[in-house]
């Protein structure tokens, strides 16, 4: 299942005196290379964000995977002129676990399932320890505890008495926000979220092989955050539902491929 966030950045420019106010302080020399243009914000709650620039250098880590399979996939965000709205491949994806209810044993799988996407997307994941934010869909974009930045992935457990998503046969939801990059129309993805189902993943993990299904699930909802919707193909672990898979198919391969082929952010 999939859970997408469409937030719409507000360029700064509506407001042109709060912009020169708060630019003057803040002014990077990025900004210079940009004069005229204004920079882009969100508005989150009450308060209005400027979005960072983004660190270091636009260029890739590691070359553009070439994918060893063909089939169907879709992305969740699909602008016909820009393309699906990706990560920026330039830049490590970090991604945090919050281990309040976590099943025994279960966190290997969620390594394991990480590797895998990186594997396919050619994204560099980075772990980056646990916090004590819960994984929730509610959350915000940017967070005193994460710094100066976007929050980065969440990685969390549920139960359906909790999370009403997670009802019935559903066992994870994932997904990330669309928003502007700091300058321009250009979209990006940021602050992905995957909740899982505890009590599921504790049933399917107490069965012979139901750690590689637990894994799978997990990797499913890694693709929604990377950005692909549901296919209908049962073939690929992008199907809405899956019993059996415990590896990508041809067309998950291929749509997780171009999902980490997707422009850099230039500074
Ligand atoms: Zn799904």
């Amino acid at each position: 299942m999939s859970r997408a966030l469409n937030v719409t950045a507000m360029l700064a420019c509506a407001v042109a005196g709060a912009w020169a106010m708060a630019s003057w302080q803040g002014i990077e020399l990025e900004d210079l290379k940009h004069l005229g243009t204004p920079r882009n914000s969100v508005i989150e709650g009450d308060a209005e964000r400027t979005i960072p620039l983004p660190d270091g250098p636009s260029e890739r880590h590691s070359a553009v995977i070439v994918p060893q399979g063909k089939g169907s996939f879709s992305f969740l965000f699909d602008d016909p002129d820009a393309g699906p709205v990706r990560y920026d491949p330039c830049r490590p994806l970090g991604w945090v676990l919050s281990p309040e209810g976590m099943p025994p044993g279960a966190e290997p799988l969620l390594h394991s399932a990480a590797d895998a996407v990186a594997a396919a997307t050619g994204i560099e994941l980075v772990y980056e320890g646990t916090t004590t934010e819960p994984a929730d869909f509610e959350r915000e974009l940017f967070q005193e505890r994460y710094g100066d930045r976007f929050a980065p992935v969440v990685v969390g457990w549920s139960t359906e008495g909790e999370t009403p998503d997670l009802a019935g046969a559903v066992t994870g939801v994932g997904g990330s926000s669309a928003v502007n990059g700091a300058y321009g129309s250009q979209r990006y993805l940021h602050a992905g979220v995957i909740v899982l189902d505890s009590e599921d993943i504790v049933r399917l993990m107490s069965v012979p092989g139901g750690d590689d299904l637990a894994q799978a699930i997990v990797m499913h909802e890694w693709g929604h955050v990377v950005g692909l919707a549901h296919v209908n193909d049962t073939a690929e672990l992008m199907n809405a539902s899956n019993s059996k898979l415990t590896t990508w198919g041809g067309g998950d391969l291929e749509g997780l491929a171009i999902a980490g082929a997707g422009p850099c952010e230039d500074v």
